[in-house]
């Protein structure tokens, strides 16, 4: 087990577009040693999300886990997924405006509209090629996820900056 150094917006990794990973590599021991790492960076940091760029590494790989009712009570928790090499293939025209953080933004919350439901494609960590629909949280973490894929962040799509809040502030004044 490893915690990884989580660089921060400022690091040109974080806006550098993220490689495809080849898929003979998935198996290896290093590669799988990696994802193990993503997973206990992304668990120690208490993150939903954590995407290989957040880590120093200009890949295209993403960890998402949510345990019960952190976020979104009555939406249930996430199971840990790995997504490698994902491809959002649909998304609905249905926005909905809700709260993000990230830990390369850290301190920071804003409001941010992401669709409410969508298809991906990706490998897992077998490097079998999946394919699911989700929507809500799950959905909104992919689409944030894979921002980091392409070099953006949560900063890039909020229509304005008027929600931006620093943590202690928004635990205090803006948290339900
Ligand atoms: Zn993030």
């Amino acid at each position: 087990m490893a915690i990884l150094k989580v660089c921060r917006l400022g690091h040109p990794v974080i806006r550098t577009p993220a490689e495809a990973i080849a898929r003979e590599i998935i198996p290896t021991a290093a590669f799988q040693q990696l994802l193990d790492d993503m997973v206990d960076t992304m668990r120690e940091y208490d993150g939903v999300g954590l995407a290989a760029p957040q880590v120093h590494l200009s890949k295209q790989i993403a960890v998402i886990e949510v345990e019960e009712n952190r976020r979104y009570p009555g939406e249930g928790a996430i199971p840990l997924t790995i997504l490698i090499n994902p491809k959002i293939l649909a998304m609905s025209k249905k926005l909905i405006e809700d709260w993000e953080g990230c830990l390369s933004v850290d301190e920071l919350r804003g409001k941010v509209p992401r669709a409410d439901s969508l298809e991906v494609e990706a490998y897992n960590r077998k490097g079998e090629k999946v394919r699911f629909q989700t929507r809500g949280f799950f959905a909104r973490i992919i689409q944030h996820e894979c921002d980091h894929l392409a070099g953006k962040v949560f900063l890039d799509r909020m229509p304005n900056l008027q929600s931006l809040t620093h943590l202690k502030e928004f635990l205090r004044y803006w948290q339900d």
